[in-house]
């Protein structure tokens, strides 16, 4: 025994069991995207327990309800495969990632080692009585952030009405969808769009891979002169040489980065110079482990670094990135919390209590349960 004896609290943890929550949680603004049309978010509520009777918390949005029923399944598989050991984020998530090599971490199956990892590091920081963010090294001072709530694929002048409802809680940023059957359309949208909110505020507009190269440049120069902030994920998400096409082509900065399966994938699209910024998916890129991974080869090169959903975890991670750009604002799981998000004057900071700071909301979870 060490004199100096500094108590290791990841060892200290070890696990005993998972609970899993699915619930259907309103959207205040229905979102239709080129992809797909949504009025309710379909969200997995993860519990890990330990032994020691800290419970860490994570949440996924699954797109689908059939996501949900298939990442539950997945996640318990893997949490009683890891039962018994220390909670030790980093470790558990190598093991996992061997465990399911053969079936491939991926989608469905990354999604729910993602949630095991997030819960994991939730706990340790918990157990260490320290918000995520200073336990991953960053501080509690707050993240630009843009409202993501709504503005769907819609005709301009309703368009123009629900962007200026979303500067209501304060922001100074929001995002548009756009991907509409003709250029026209975009164009006058997006241009509905500006001259509602004004110059002042940061307009980003995200495609959904509607689009093909050539395509995704003609309705680039069509926007040339709405001072877009960014114009995301035109083409499908994962052809790099088709957005390093693009980007050569467009003065506008171009956003990928949301589909990144595992760090390794921002590695891939650096090589390719695919885009000027990067958005992580806490999900996708393989957890709060898979985020840092990630975040720090982007640092690398500089390239700012954004984030995907999920803003209550992501708030902690941009805390700790280097390169640190803007948050993506939802508020989808405001029901189901017992402390949402606080904005103020376009700003988000992380939430000065232990760990993520997650607490449900039994009464807006029994409400909207759909187990
Ligand atoms: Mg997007």
């Amino acid at each position: 025994m060490s004199a100096h004896h500094v108590p290791d609290y990841q060892s200290a943890l070890h696990i005993s069991g998972v609970r899993t929550r699915f619930v259907k949680v309103p959207m205040r603004f229905p979102l239709g995207t080129s992809a797909a049309a949504m009025t309710s978010a379909p969200l997995l509520l993860v519990d890990m327990e330990t032994k020691e009777g800290v419970v860490g918390r994570a949440y996924l949005f699954c797109y689908r309800e059939s996501g949900a029923k298939a990442i539950s399944e997945v996640l318990h598989e893997a949490a009683d495969l890891i039962s018994g050991m220390p909670a030790s984020p980093a470790k558990i998530s190598a093991l996992l990632a061997r465990r399911y090599a053969l079936l491939g971490v991926s989608g469905i199956v990354r999604m729910a080692l993602a949630a095991i990892d997030i819960a994991l590091w939730d706990a340790s920081a918990i157990a260490a009585n320290m918000p995520l963010a200073e336990y991953l090294g960053g501080s509690l001072e707050p993240i630009p952030a843009y409202n993501s709530d709504g503005l769907g694929l819609m005709p301009a002048d309703k368009a123009a009405e629900e962007a200026v409802q979303l500067l209501q809680p304060g922001f100074h940023a929001v995002k548009l969808r756009l991907g509409h059957p003709d250029r026209e359309t975009d164009l006058q949208v997006a241009t509905a769009v500006r001259a509602a909110i004004g110059k002042g505020v940061e307009l980003m507009v995200d495609y959904n891979q509607a689009l093909t190269v050539p395509d995704a440049i003609r309705r680039g120069l069509d926007l040339k002169d709405l001072n877009i902030y960014w114009l995301e994920e035109q083409i499908r998400h994962n052809d790099l040489q088709g957005y390093a096409a693009i980007a050569s082509e467009l003065a506008t900065p171009i956003q990928i980065g949301e589909n990144f399966d595992g760090p390794e994938a921002v590695y891939d699209a650096m090589a390719v110079k695919a885009a000027d910024y990067f958005m992580l998916d806490i999900a996708r890129i393989g957890g709060i482990t898979g985020w840092q991974r990630g975040a720090a080869m982007a640092a690398a090169r500089g390239i700012p670094i954004s984030s995907h959903l999920f803003p209550e975890i992501s708030v902690h991670l941009l805390a700790a990135t280097p390169t640190a750009h803007w948050l993506e604002y939802v508020s989808w799981a405001d029901t189901i919390l017992k402390e949402p998000l606080q904005i103020s004057n376009g700003n988000i900071a992380p939430p000065n209590r232990p760990g993520l700071g997650l607490e449900w909301s039994e009464e807006g979870v029994q409400r909207y349960s759909a187990d």
